[in-house]
């Protein structure tokens, strides 16, 4: 059997786990606590004409195949800048949820709140709430409950295959590429045809070579379970100071996130972790700065892994990383 169709095999495997541990426990089509594509520029141009010496927005870029915006909230008037990024796969909608309300949260809180008044006062947050706006609207138009990539045309049949087409945009940063074997362009994983080759990726690139980072946070939700309510670092070789710096602010992080259905917090995964061409590699590597993933979206006691729950779950999610954000932060003063 060829490299490529046991790698296929595998990949079917896992969906058809997945949608089966997806069913019966979470939510589809998309309910009101999840934000609407329709909805961000109008909330954006909101809370910029309410605190214009608060918070911008602009476009940063564009979708690789629909030209859709992709946008930045700029938000703050402190000169540490600070990334988050909400969204690169599809269906992983819970940190677009989580963007929207932490920057509409700081924005309504800055004048009444002293502990907000101070962090938007030492630093500057840019917030993309979505890497993946084509994918996003898929899932969020109610087209496809699973789906991981942007709506690159791979199979060049000139209509857009849902399941199939695409780049994982989380593979398509020009950093280990060569250590990525997804080159299937059926797979979920799909990396795309050469480094940096999709146009949402070019858009982060230059935002990240234009801003100094500081620190970097990238939000998903394990579709699987399997990673759920953990945050991983970038792959290294050795564990210098500034990595072990990142270690302590991320393990920080996640003790302060309790878990969505079982007992316990978040916690840090310490080892090895992917060596791929991903954001927080890339960032890390490439750009010299600080980034942790961190995998929203809780496992029940049945080991179903919930990425979709409904609204009353939703804004407790986002409310309980908003404050572990917001405590992150302060402790790094
Ligand atoms: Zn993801």
């Amino acid at each position: 059997m060829s490299k490529i169709s046991a790698c296929s095999i595998t990949i079917l495997g896992m969906f058809i786990l997945a949608s089966c541990a997806y069913q019966g426990v979470n939510k589809y089509p998309l309910t009101s606590a999840y934000p609407a594509p329709d909805d961000l520029l109008q909330r954006m141009n909101h809370l910029a004409s309410k605190y214009p010496s608060l918070l911008v927005h602009r476009i940063i870029g564009f979708t690789e195949t629909e030209r859709l915006p992709i946008y930045a909230i700029e938000l703050g008037k402190g000169q540490r800048n600070i990334l988050v990024i909400g969204q690169h796969h599809a269906d992983e909608v819970l940190g677009v949820a989580l963007s929207y309300h932490l920057f509409e949260y700081l924005a309504q809180s800055y004048q009444k709140d002293s502990r907000v008044q101070k962090i938007l006062n030492e630093y500057k947050l840019w917030i993309v709430p979505t890497l993946n706006p084509e994918g996003w609207k898929v899932v969020s138009e109610g087209n496809a409950r699973i789906k991981r990539k942007n709506n690159r045309d791979t199979d060049g049949n000139g209509k857009l295959d849902i399941r199939t087409d695409g780049v994982d945009l989380n593979r398509n940063y020009p950093v280990f590429w060569d250590l990525d074997n997804e080159t299937n362009p059926q797979s979920s994983f799909y990396k795309g045809s050469s480094p940096a080759s999709e146009s949402e990726i070019q858009a982060i690139i230059s935002l990240g070579r234009k801003v100094e980072f500081e620190l970097a946070f990238f939000y998903h939700s394990s579709l699987t379970g399997a990673t759920s309510e953990h945050i991983y670092l970038p792959a290294v070789d050795e564990e210098d100071e500034k990595f072990v710096r990142l270690q302590d602010i991320a393990d920080f992080y996640a003790k302060n996130v309790p878990r969505d259905y079982l007992r316990g917090t978040y916690a840090l995964h310490y080892g090895n972790t992917s060596k791929v061409g991903n954001a927080r590699n890339f960032f890390y590597h490439s750009l010299g700065v600080p980034g942790m993933l961190i995998e929203i979206g809780g496992v029940n006691k049945d080991g179903q892994s919930i990425i979709h729950p409904p609204d009353r779950m939703v804004k407790r999610i986002v409310r309980r990383h908003e404050q572990a954000l917001i405590k992150t932060l302060e402790m790094m003063l």
